[in-house]
């Protein structure tokens, strides 16, 4: 699977994947505010550290040697929570609060910094990296995101489903967190409406 691209577990024990299309709401899957109901994956820096090397930043260079200290991690999860109120409101077209997107601004400041190693010429993420260019990476992604692609922020269209992502297809008609779950759901429904 591609990095960036995540299996999740469905309320019928499926699993599913899912694309959410940017970094910053990549890391939505990890928890959230209480309101949302997901399961906190991010209980230690070490969590991150794993969580890290598999998202979309990865399909970008190599991420080795990540570090991550538990100060680092709570701004993370502060952010997350922000991050979570930001992409809802983006997606149904609400203005978004002047003090969160101040939160986004001062989280930008650090970033990593891509170069080639000098052994084989391949493109890598300098390291060590830390978990505030971690944080950094997220919301310049939030920036580019708000700034230039709100319109493509949406929330899954089915009932229940709060997974919120970034159409990145071409025609820009995406509607479902997953074909395999809530657009197969809500095919199935249509059927059977019409049988009825
Ligand atoms: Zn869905």
């Amino acid at each position: 699977m591609q990095a960036g691209v995540r299996l999740l577990d469905s309320d019928d024990g499926r699993r599913f994947d899912f694309d959410p299309g940017s970094f910053c709401l990549e890391l939505l899957l990890t928890g959230g505010p209480v309101q949302v109901h997901r399961t906190e994956l991010l209980r230690g820096p070490g969590d991150i550290v794993e969580w890290v090397v598999q998202s979309r930043l990865a399909r970008v260079a190599a991420l080795d040697d990540v570090r991550v200290r538990p100060s680092e991690l709570r701004e993370l999860k502060d952010f997350r929570d922000v991050m979570w109120s930001v992409a809802r409101g983006v997606a149904r077209g609400d203005t978004v609060d002047r003090e969160h997107l101040a939160h986004i601004n001062d989280c930008a400041s650090m970033d990593l910094n891509p170069e080639l190693d000098p052994d084989t010429g391949a493109r890598r993420w300098a390291a060590p990296i830390t978990g505030d260019q971690i944080l950094g990476a997220a919301a310049r992604d939030a920036i580019e995101l708000i700034g230039e692609r709100a319109s493509r922020v949406r929330e899954c269209v089915a009932d229940g489903c709060v997974l919120v992502f970034c159409d990145t297809s071409r025609p820009g008609n995406r509607r479902w967190c997953s074909m395999r779950r809530c657009g197969n759901r809500s095919k199935v429904k249509a059927y059977r409406n019409r049988q009825d």
